[in-house]
């Protein structure tokens, strides 16, 4: 099955909210939810000055979407992950990832709190809804992945090792690429889930796993990249011959964006900012290779296969896919190198637009064989 789609990539821009009063190195018009406008702090006007300034001095950015200071969770919800849904119980694969510089807001958008559920639990549960809704017509089931990218190394959460016996023993996982699968992480625990309500325990579970480094803290979240895949396989209850359809979502924590300089960095700091980078350079420069391919319409080699997070988001991004970036700003002064870099990052990323784009569902491989077999049969028969 194919359907037209009116763009394969959607870049919206969340500012987070800081005190209120006093100046703010961007700032999103009430009027327009597309414009975001930057002003460099240095330029030393603020409060009131800003705006009428702003027109002359300042520079203003357009994306998809810009959700301000005020956005609410559901907000930034609907304007971004929302539109994945439906199209992952079609058997797209989609992707959703966040990314900004360390406190930028990634981890409040994709996760939030219980009091204020972000983008993911939001997403898990429209997901089951949309399932249940259409239960009499299709029956569906649904899988998670849930794995962390940290130096380069690729962790299962929800196969943490065992720390028992002596230390650590954990196994090293590899990305693979299938027909059948697409790329996918060999060897980690695909957990067959029922309800959102059990989907999201096992995350949060997951998450347990991800802050066990000696210091403490979001140190650890802040530099590995938490990669949740849930993938949905779905086939029509009243025609026997139907395909089973396979879409994947993924929703992706990347690690903080800020460069390596502006942190302590000796020794393993220092190993672990340089495969942070490689893994988000490369990012980078698949969107980079994506974008030339757009717009000079030819052939363009994309790197997927520089970094681990690329080599696992191969047939996730820029391809037979759907992708929302969601870029996280703070608008406070002292942020503003890494809140300009981000959006320079996000301005580039909008460039990778294909319209009106056609995407194929993903079908099971040994059921696509079957089918192809029974297509070619029929078009013997409507030869003879
Ligand atoms: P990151 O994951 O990018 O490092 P966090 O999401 O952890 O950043 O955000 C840093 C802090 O700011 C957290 O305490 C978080 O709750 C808060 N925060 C970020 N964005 C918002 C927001 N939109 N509304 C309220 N609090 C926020
Ligand atoms: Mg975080």
């Amino acid at each position: 099955m194919a359907v037209s789609w009116m763009n394969n990539i959607t870049v919206a821009v969340r500012v987070r909210p800081v005190a209120k009063g006093g100046f703010r190195c961007v700032h999103a018009p009430e009027h327009d939810r597309t414009l975001l406008d930057v002003r460099d702090p240095d330029d030393k006007m603020g409060g009131s000055d800003y705006l009428r300034l702003n027109k002359t001095r300042g520079k203003r950015f357009t994306f998809d979407r810009v959700l301000g200071e005020q956005a609410q969770q559901a907000d930034v919800y609907e304007a971004t992950a929302a539109q994945l849904v439906q199209p992952t119980l079609e058997g797209f694969n989609g992707t959703c990832f966040a990314y900004g510089a360390t406190g930028a807001g990634k981890t409040h958008t994709m996760m939030g709190g219980l009091d204020a559920p972000g983008v993911v639990p939001l997403a898990v549960h429209e997901l089951f809804r949309a399932a249940h809704e259409g239960a009499e017509d299709a029956s569906v089931k649904i899988s998670m992945q849930y794995i962390e990218i940290y130096n380069e190394r690729i962790r299962d959460l929800l196969n943490p090792p065992d720390e028992g016996a002596g230390g650590k023993h954990e196994r090293a996982l590899d990305v693979r690429e299938s027909p059948s699968a697409g790329t996918f992480v060999a060897g980690a625990t695909e957990k067959v889930v029922s309800s959102a309500a059990e989907l999201l325990d096992v995350l949060h579970r997951g998450n347990l796993y991800r802050t066990t480094e000696p210091t403490g803290c979001n140190e650890w979240s802040s530099r590995s990249h938490a990669v949740l895949q849930i993938v949905s396989r779905s086939q029509d209850r009243f025609d026997d011959g139907a395909p089973v359809r396979r879409g994947k979502l993924s929703m992706i924590d990347l690690a903080g964006s800020e460069r390596a300089t502006r942190t302590e960095n000796t020794g393993a700091r220092l190993n672990e900012a340089t495969n942070i980078n490689r893994s988000l350079l490369s990012l980078a420069n698949c969107i980079n290779a994506l974008a030339d391919r757009t717009r000079s319409s030819k052939a363009q080699h994309v790197p997927y296969r520089d970094s681990k997070l690329t080599r696992l988001l191969k047939d996730s991004l820029g391809g037979n896919c759907l992708t929302v970036m969601i870029t996280c700003v703070s608008p406070a002064p002292s942020e503003f190198e890494e809140t300009l870099n981000s959006l320079k990052y996000a301005n580039r990323a909008k460039e990778i637009k294909v319209v009106d784009v056609q995407l194929t569902a993903t079908v099971d491989a040994a059921d696509r064989q079957l089918r192809i077999v029974s297509e070619l049969r029929q078009e013997i028969v409507q030869q003879q």
